[in-house]
């Protein structure tokens, strides 16, 4: 059992639209093919990855680092005890070896990549879907057939008024989705106020939508939406100001009632426990959003869900961001709260199986083996294309 050969390439997941920080008009992603030796059905068993959405690709890192690290090692090294499948662990180790603790930068991006490309070829080479086999090992078998997702959406287009931002969630709504989430923070808070209305006059209520300001706000600011915000009612407010900044997130949960969510651009379990010990969370209300493709991979993720557990956090309150078929096999498989899911932009990342529908804002998964990138069949199309072909 070895690994033969890891391909990456970089494509484009650029999108004509704008959150309160940054612009994807140029956006790009890492694709990851992890080649082994095990041969289903007459081919080798191929595991795939890719880094989520909102960080550029990292070829070059994985290119001069982390790749020749894992194809110099002995691959006996690489494998679990009786050499039945490969270990995501000891390729982890073997990938970090010589990098020094902190500064995690997007190192963590490079090998959140692999890492799902390696999961993706474990379950493959077990023959199961990646959901079920995290509950056989992690959690007694125990799978929740279906995941609550909610649709985000609600950017800033350019030349888009209101009557675009409720057309938009009035399609999310028709597609099966109760909760939205939209954007704030790139207008005036007065102008953003009008938008939510504009909003709640589509979903119905406070408890059906999220805003999301991406790390925009100083604290002044982030108080000033919280104050106009509490009277909404609403599900979630997210990240308002600098992710790291989490004197101001302690600040803002004193000052708010409601909900509150950040993490998707904490990237390791260090910074997630930062987050847990001085963010001022409310674990009995709050949502974490971490991205295992963003942050190291589903290794590093499991030492965050534990490390949430010993601080009397459920696993029931992440829910990743992303809105990819990963993060949707580890809520499935390991008890998570839901996930995040992009009905429109980030195509053909973004999203889960062709044959899933959404019921209830509910997503059940494919029984394929792996991930189930084979059941999503334009972004298959695209791994094939680039990274096998
Ligand atoms: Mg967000």
């Amino acid at each position: 059992m070895r690994i033969t050969d890891i391909r990456e390439k970089t494509v484009s997941i650029a999108s004509p639209i704008a959150n309160a920080f940054i612009d994807f008009s140029k956006m790009t992603c890492s694709v990851v093919a992890v080649v082994t030796d095990q041969v289903h059905d007459g081919k080798p068993v191929i595991g795939f990855g890719f880094n989520s959405n909102g960080r550029y690709g990292q070829g070059s890192l994985m290119r001069e680092r982390f790749i020749p690290r894992l194809m110099e090692a002995d691959p006996d090294t690489l494998v679990d005890r009786d050499n039945a499948n490969l270990d995501p662990f000891a390729i982890w180790r073997t990938m970090m070896t010589n990098e020094k603790p902190g500064g995690h930068g997007e190192r963590s991006v490079a090998v959140g990549t692999i890492d799902m490309a390696v999961w993706d070829a474990v379950a493959k080479i077990a023959g199961t879907p990646l959901y079920r086999l995290l509950a056989d090992r992690y959690r007694n078998g125990v799978v929740d057939d279906s995941v609550w997702v909610y649709a985000a959406g609600g950017y800033y287009h350019p030349g888009k008024e209101i009557e675009g931002l409720k057309d938009e969630f009035k399609s999310y709504l028709d597609r099966g989705y109760t909760v939205c989430k939209m954007k704030i923070g790139l207008v005036p808070l007065a102008d953003d106020l009008k938008r939510i209305e504009a909003a709640l006059d589509v979903v119905g209520g406070g408890q059906n939508l999220c805003v999301d300001a991406n790390g925009r706000f100083d604290l002044e600011t982030a108080l000033a939406y919280a104050k106009a915000l509490e009277p909404y009612d609403l599900y979630w407010y997210e990240e308002a100001g600098d992710p790291l900044d989490y004197a101001l997130q302690a600040e803002l949960s004193r000052n708010y009632s409601g909900r509150m969510a950040t993490g998707e651009n904490l990237f390791s379990m260090q910074d997630a426990r930062n987050l847990i010990r001085h963010g001022g969370m409310n674990r009995d209300q709050d949502v974490v959003q971490f991205d295992c493709a963003l942050s190291y991979g589903l290794v590093e993720y499991m030492r965050t869900l534990d490390m949430m557990a010993e601080n009397g956090w459920s696993s029931r309150r992440v829910v990743p961001h992303g809105g990819h078929q990963m993060s949707l096999n580890i809520a499935a498989g390991l008890h998570l709260g839901g996930n995040e899911s992009y009905p429109d932009v980030f195509q053909p990342f973004g999203g889960f199986a062709d044959t899933v529908e959404v019921k209830d804002s509910r997503v059940g998964l494919p029984d394929v083996p792996g991930v189930g990138f084979e059941a999503k069949s334009a972004l298959y199309a695209l791994l094939k294309r680039e990274l096998v072909d």
